[in-house]
């Protein structure tokens, strides 16, 4: 494993996902992103004195459904508390989190590496507040955003059993994916909607105790995640190799000079006084609240890409890109249903649409060719009206004018020359003016097929169906 000889890594993973809610955790404020700095705050999340929280339903709600989805146990009772530190980040001095009575326990999460199929146990799931924002060296100062304070956070807390950076990066793509699905955070660890702490130490192989670990925070992105346990784990190595120990400290990853940065020993429980939050009652969630929510639970990521396996019979790549995220899937799936062929729908959706969204960075939503327009064009390859190569060059063009795929086929004349005499003149034509090519063809070049069908493609404006080109080369050329 990872670890190296001798060694097994072990790491544990705590998530934090801003929960995608109108409001706040505990206060009517907006939950808004990139509004003027202190314009969203209140007596509330500012933490001004006498100042009284209430729970925000919406993000109970997400939390639960996250945690249905995971096949945890939600909690018929659960209970808020104070963690206290002075940072000022927390105008309250605290922070409304949950300690030893969670929302959520147990559960997991499942993904694919390297095709095996690993199953990573969660320890819980609850409910707190984001601290604000410190923007530190603006002209000399550091300054504070009180905006974020209060936005809900769901924090998802792993067992220590993930076995390498490459899990580490695998499961936080699959939650990823599994959070956009539910629609209750963006995922975005650019903008640290989603943010990562990894915890990691090594075990001597065939030891049960588990070592001393480490954290690292800071690491905003999955190739953040994996350089950054990487790093850590061939320290904690050496350091042990030659008989040293492990302190357990946190540290911060500093993605430009790709190395470690220690920032303080690691706090411990006792060090932030937890004390059940006196201004909430216990948060008590029946049966009916539950219902409620599982009945909110798309078909997901894992469920639906087998689906897309068996029901289409697709290959696993194909599925788990289609899956992706929740709207490609919906996309393809309209788009395979109006054409009858998945396999070929799969395809354009693959090359040619999401090529097209990758490099403009759009979104589905907005793409001007939708699944109707699609199967449009896909139907008139199928149905020999265009060539599969002319086809790329109507689907640019339905783009770019929003036309259907007739239409633009007819705008820009590409109907297939199929007619096999315009055919046989064209390469005629192409033969008589290449004599030397030919001769070299006779004499034994045979890759310059390549270069016949080209030119009659070229000639022909694009609208020959490559096939019965070199089909009719072929014959002409006397084989
Ligand atoms: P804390 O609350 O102090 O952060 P927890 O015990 O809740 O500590 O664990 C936090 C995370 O650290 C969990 O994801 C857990 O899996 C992970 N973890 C705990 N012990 C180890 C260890 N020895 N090696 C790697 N990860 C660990
Ligand atoms: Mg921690
Ligand atoms: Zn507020």
């Amino acid at each position: 494993m990872a670890g190296g000889a001798g060694y097994v890594t072990v790491i544990g993973l705590e998530v934090h996902a801003q929960l995608l809610t109108r409001t706040k955790m505990f206060c009517r404020c907006p939950a808004a992103f990139g509004e003027e700095p202190n314009t969203m705050v209140c007596p509330v999340c500012l933490g001004l004195p006498g100042a009284l929280p209430s729970v925000n339903r919406e993000a109970v709600s997400m939390a639960v459904r996250l945690g249905l989805a995971l096949g945890c146990v939600i909690e018929r009772e659960s209970a808020f508390a104070r963690k206290n530190y002075f940072y000022p980040d927390a105008p309250r001095n605290y922070q409304i989190s949950m300690y030893d009575r969670p929302l959520c326990t147990g559960g997991s999460l499942v993904f694919e590496d390297e095709g095996t199929e690993v199953n990573v146990r969660l320890e819980r799931i609850h409910l707190e507040d984001d601290a604000g924002k410190l923007l530190h060296g603006r002209g000399g100062h550091s300054l504070i955003d009180f905006n974020r304070c209060g936005v809900p956070l769901a924090e998802i807390v792993t067992r220590p059993e993930i076995h390498s950076p490459r899990q580490a990066s695998l499961f936080l793509r699959r939650l990823r994916q599994m959070l956009r699905y539910l629609e209750i955070c963006d995922g975005n660890l650019e903008e640290g909607s989603m943010r990562v702490d990894v915890n990691v130490s090594l075990r001597r192989t065939g030891d049960d105790a588990l070592g001393t670990r480490t954290e690292i925070k800071n690491l905003n992105s999955f190739k953040a995640v994996e350089a950054g346990l990487e790093v850590e784990i061939k320290r904690q190595r050496d350091e042990l190799e030659s008989g040293g120990t492990i302190v357990q400290v946190t540290s911060l990853w500093d993605a430009r000079e790709k190395k470690l940065v220690t920032m303080r020993s690691k706090e411990r429980a006792h060090d932030y006084r937890y004390f059940p939050e006196p201004d909430l009652p216990l948060l008590i969630i029946g049966e009916g609240w539950i219902e409620e929510e599982r009945a909110k639970i798309p078909e997901l990521p894992l469920d639906r890409e087998r689906r897309f396996r068996r029901e289409y019979g697709l290959p696993a790549y194909d599925a788990g890109v289609l899956t992706a995220e929740s709207d490609i899937a919906d996309y393809y799936e309209e788009t395979a249903n109006l054409t009858g062929e998945p396999k070929t729908s799969a395809n354009w959706v693959m090359r040619d649409v999401l090529r097209e969204l990758k490099s403009t960075g759009g979104d589905i939503g907005g793409f001007p060719a939708g699944p109707a327009a699609l199967a449009g064009l896909i139907d008139l390859v199928k149905g020999g009206v265009v060539s599969n190569s002319a086809g790329a060059d109507v689907f640019a063009a339905m783009i770019e004018s929003g036309e259907s795929a007739a239409d633009a086929v007819k705008r820009l004349g590409l109907e297939c020359i199929s007619e096999v005499n315009e055919l046989e003149e064209i390469v005629d034509r192409v033969l008589e003016s290449k004599p030397d090519e030919v001769e070299r063809y006779h004499r034994g070049k045979k890759q310059l097929m390549k270069f016949f069908v080209g030119q009659v493609m070229k000639e022909s404006g694009g609208k020959a169906d490559p096939l019965i080109v070199s089909g009719i080369l072929r014959r002409k050329l006397g084989e």
